[in-house]
C-alpha cells in the first residue's frame, strides 16, 4: 500500500513552459535545441505521507487484522466504504465494550432532564449536578412547580444555568400537561419539548426507549468527516448519511463508541493517532501525533470512565495504552 500511494503522489512528467511535451518526444533536431534553451517546469516535491501500521490495537478475534487502507477513500467504492465504516465499529466494539451514556439516570424523566443540561459542559460535571436536581424534584410535576431562583441555584455548576432552568422547567411542564407527566417514546413528540432537539431525542430514545438513534454530537462529527463516512456538515444530513452505513440495530452503540472514541483518543485538537485501535483504517491518519510513546500520553480518560471501577478495563483498551480511570470521585 505504501508503494500504492507513493505511486499515486508521484510527480507527472516533466512539460515545458510551454505546456508541450519535452524535447526527447519530440522529432527533429531543431525542436531539440529549442526545447533545451525553454524553461522546463520543476514538478512539486512527493508531499510527506504518514503511514499507519498494519496491524489493528485491537483486533476482533477470528478475523484478520485490519488491512491498511491509509489514503484510499477520494475514489472509494460504496462497498468499500460501507465495509470500512462497518470495520472501524468492530474495531470500536472491541477497545469499548462497555460504552454506554454517560450521563447518570435511573429513568426517562431524568435522562432527557440530564441531557438538556450537558450542553456546553461535561457530562462528569452533569453527574455531579443531578443528584441534588433529583433529590429535591424527583418528578415532571415536582419541578414544573418549582421556583426557578431555586432551580438556578442548583444549576449553576452548569454553566448557562438561567436557559437551562428555563428548558427543565419548561420541559417537565410540558410533559405533565401534553404527555400525562410521562416521557414520550415517539421522536415527534420530543422534539416538541422545550430544549429537545434531535440529538437528545435519539440520546433518550436510544438509551431510555431502547429504539435505535443515532446521536450526532460534536465528536461524532469530527470523526465521521475524518473518516470520510460522508462530507456533510448539516447534523441531520450527517445522521441520514451514517445511519445508511449500518443496520438500524448497530445505530445506538455505533453513537456510542464513536463519541467514547472522540472523547479519549480523536482529540479535536490533538489526535493519538499513534495509540489509536483504527489508525489502519482511518484516512486522516496522521492528523495527530503519530509517535506511539507520545501519543499514549494524549489519551484522555474521564474520572468513573469505569463507573466505580465495576468493569473491569478490556486488554484491547490497555493494549492501545489506555489507563484504568480512577474510582469515581478520586482526585
Ligand atoms: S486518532 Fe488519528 S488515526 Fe485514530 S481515528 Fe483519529 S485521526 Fe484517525
Amino acid at each position: 500500500m505504501k508503494k500504492a500511494a507513493s505511486a499515486r503522489r508521484a510527480a507527472p512528467a516533466k512539460k515545458t513552459a510551454s505546456g508541450k511535451e519535452p524535447a526527447s518526444t519530440t522529432k527533429g533536431a531543431s525542436a531539440k535545441k529549442a526545447a533545451k534553451g525553454a524553461a522546463v517546469k520543476k514538478a512539486p516535491a512527493a508531499k510527506k505521507v504518514a503511514v499507519a501500521p498494519k496491524k489493528a490495537t485491537a483486533r476482533i478475534k477470528g478475523t484478520a487484522p485490519a488491512r491498511t487502507v491509509v489514503h484510499p477513500p477520494g475514489d472509494e467504492s460504496r462497498t468499500a466504504l460501507v465495509r470500512r465504516a462497518r470495520r472501524i465499529n468492530r474495531e470500536l466494539a472491541e477497545v469499548f465494550p462497555y460504552a454506554h451514556p454517560e450521563l447518570d439516570f435511573e429513568n426517562p424523566f431524568q435522562l432527557v432532564v440530564a441531557t438538556v443540561l450537558s450542553a456546553q459542559t461535561t457530562d462528569l460535571r452533569v453527574n455531579q449536578t443531578t443528584p441534588s436536581l433529583f433529590a429535591k424534584y424527583p418528578t415532571p410535576e415536582d419541578l414544573s412547580a418549582a421556583n426557578p431562583e431555586e432551580v438556578e441555584e442548583i444549576l449553576r455548576p452548569c454553566g448557562f444555568f438561567r436557559a437551562k432552568t428555563k428548558s427543565v422547567i419548561g420541559l417537565s411542564k410540558a410533559l405533565v400537561e401534553d404527555f400525562g407527566g410521562e416521557v414520550p417514546g415517539r421522536l415527534e413528540d420530543l422534539v416538541k419539548l422545550p430544549g429537545v432537539g434531535r440529538k437528545t431525542a435519539f440520546v433518550v430514545l436510544g438509551n431510555a426507549f431502547g429504539r435505535p438513534g443515532i446521536t450526532v454530537d460534536t465528536h461524532f462529527q469530527r470523526l465521521v468527516r475524518r473518516w470520510r463516512w460522508t462530507g456533510e456538515s448539516d447534523p441531520d444530513k450527517i445522521e441520514a448519511a451514517v445511519g445508511a452505513l449500518f443496520p438500524k440495530s448497530d445505530w445506538t452503540d455505533l453513537s456510542h463508541h464513536v463519541i467514547w472514541h472522540g472523547r479519549r483518543i480523536c482529540h479535536a485538537r490533538k489526535p493519538a493517532c499513534g495509540a489509536c485501535p483504527i489508525a489502519p483504517l482511518c484516512p486522516a491518519y496522521g492528523e495527530g501525533e503519530t509517535d506511539p510513546e507520545k501519543a499514549k500520553k494524549l489519551l484522555k480518560y474521564e474520572k468513573g470512565g469505569f463507573p466505580g471501577q465495576r468493569l473491569k478495563p478490556p486488554q484491547a483498551y490497555l493494549d492501545a495504552g489506555g489507563t484504568p480511570a480512577p474510582p469515581l470521585g478520586a482526585g
